[in-house]
């Protein structure tokens, strides 16, 4: 039987069964709700959008909407249908929710190849059916407890308590410096010094700073975080908590400020406070804040991260967030094809992969679904350029040598689509827009060439060489 399972039809689910059916293999499409629904739905509706209504920037040469070009290069069910329901919402692609979803789910229901069944998958399917597990951030218990149990303990997490990540080129390398901690082994922090004055605002605006609204199940799983204090909280604990904390500085040094054992100078120069920025790629081109993990609203990380001497002009990839969320220590679990690597006919897709935002979704989606019928199909499963944003984000999160040494013990945190993810051009090219435009067009050549094979491999009984 090469009926293909998906479970779950959020935006990576129906994606996936779409791409699946148009492939010419059937499909059986399980979605819980409506008898059973997350604490975040509210309909019975395939890919109902839970919070904002936008799939970010259209335009191409940001790394939202070059995703999403990308995306219609494949025809992808969720962008062509986000498209046809677009409202005006400046440059970004935002869509009529109740329409978009409303189409999403009369194109999968009318489609001759898709048999929707409503219930709760409570296990993985039988283990000789093709199944992409697609149950999102708040995959019903049941399920995860199985998950949990099939991938072993530390490899499902149910919270996301995340630091923001910056982009390494938008802070400011005359103030912050490279080194570790009383200079053990290689300087992988980049440190940004505060002195007192500076120190003392930032508490300040820390700690009156707005914080984003929890949901209610969300209130209830701030107590697990004791382990893991939002940045805020630690400062409202008392002056010198974040000092004595996160914010250490003792044991680290800028050469530029002179001899480091001459006891005088030591304690003229020695910063009052540092934030320290931990590599989250191989070349550095993003950055971790070490221990701002927070609960502050988007706009006021910005306003007051931005207060850290360094990083007066950084750039977001993703703000820090503390919520629930299911997914997968997927570096360990996954390859590139998002199969399973101790089960090769088990696909992962969608935000319980560890990729975060609505188009990022769609494209693992659309990936899974692509692989599912090539296995149907008996032939070999593929992996996106590494040019492409679609590639560059999956490779990401299946790439167990991505997840530097350092990081390992902090565990994976999730992450969305940015420039910061895909591989330096041959040709450096310094002004940021021809930059990502050049991005934009490598990767679109790179897919069409893509496409060309995959169709072909397809059509006739031609394997796709990886
Ligand atoms: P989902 O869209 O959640 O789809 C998973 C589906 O699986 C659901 O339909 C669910 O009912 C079903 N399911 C779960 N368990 C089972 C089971 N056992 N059996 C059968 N079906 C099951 N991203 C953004 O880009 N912008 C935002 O504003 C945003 N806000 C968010 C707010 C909240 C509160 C949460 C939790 C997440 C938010 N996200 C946001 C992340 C967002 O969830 C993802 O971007 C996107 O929805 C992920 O798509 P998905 O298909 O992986 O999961």
């Amino acid at each position: 039987d090469k009926k293909v399972i998906v479970i779950g039809a959020g935006l990576a689910g129906s994606e996936a069964a779409w791409q699946v059916a148009n492939a010419g293999v059937p499909v059986k499409l399980v979605e819980m709700r409506p008898f059973k629904s997350t604490p975040a739905h509210h309909t019975g509706e395939f890919g109902e959008l839970v919070c904002s209504n936008s799939f970010g920037a259209l335009n191409p040469d940001r790394a939202a909407g070059l995703l999403q070009k990308e995306l219609r290069i494949f025809k992808s069910l969720i962008i062509q249908t986000a498209d046809k329901f677009a409202v005006p919402a400046g440059g970004a692609l935002a869509v009529d929710r109740s329409k978009f979803s409303m189409a999403l789910t009369e194109a999968l229901s009318s489609h001759p190849l898709i048999e929707i069944e409503r219930f709760e998958q409570l296990d993985l399917p039988r283990k000789e059916k093709i199944t992409i597990l697609a149950t999102g951030p708040l995959t019903s218990d049941e399920l995860s407890y199985k998950i949990q149990a099939f991938t072993g303990i530390d490899a499902c997490h149910f919270f996301d308590a995340a630091s923001p990540i910056i982009y390494g080129d938008s802070i400011d390398q005359e103030i912050v410096f490279k080194a570790s901690r009383y200079d053990k082994g290689d300087p992988a922090y980049l440190n940004c010094p505060m002195d007192k004055n500076n120190y003392i605002h930032f508490r300040n605006q820390l700690i009156e700073g707005e914080q984003a609204n929890l949901k209610d199940f969300e209130k209830e799983s701030a107590n697990f975080f004791e382990a893991c204090l939002p940045i805020e909280e630690i400062a409202r604990r008392g002056v010198d908590t974040m000092r004595f904390g996160p914010l250490k500085s003792i044991g680290l040094w800028n050469p530029k400020w002179g001899d480091l054992f001459d006891r005088e100078n030591r304690l003229k120069k020695r910063p009052y406070a540092i934030v320290q920025l931990r590599k989250e790629d191989l070349e550095g081109k993003l950055l971790n804040m070490v221990g701002f993990q927070t609960n502050l609203k988007w706009s006021e990380q910005k306003r007051i991260f931005r207060m850290i001497p360094g990083l007066e002009k950084a750039e977001f990839v993703r703000f820090g967030v503390m919520h629930r969320n299911t997914f997968l220590e997927s570096p360990n679990l996954l390859l590139p094809t998002l199969q399973f690597m101790k089960r090769n006919n088990l696909f992962a897709a969608g935000q319980i992969t560890g990729t975060e935002g609505y188009a990022a979704a769609a494209a693992g989606g659309l990936l899974a679904g692509i692989n599912a019928s090539l296995l149907a199909k008996g032939k070999k499963t593929v992996s996106f350029p590494k040019e492409s944003m679609i590639g560059s984000l999956i490779n990401f999160i299946s790439n167990k040598n991505q997840i530097l040494s350092n990081q390992k013990k902090n565990k994976f945190q999730p992450m969305p689509a940015s420039f910061g993810l895909v591989p330096e051009l041959t040709k450096r090219i310094k002004d940021k827009r021809l930059r990502y435009k050049a991005y934009q067009e490598r990767s679109t050549e790179a897919l069409n060439d893509f496409k060309n094979k995959l169709d072909y491999c397809f059509e006739k009984d031609h394997l796709l060489s990886k």
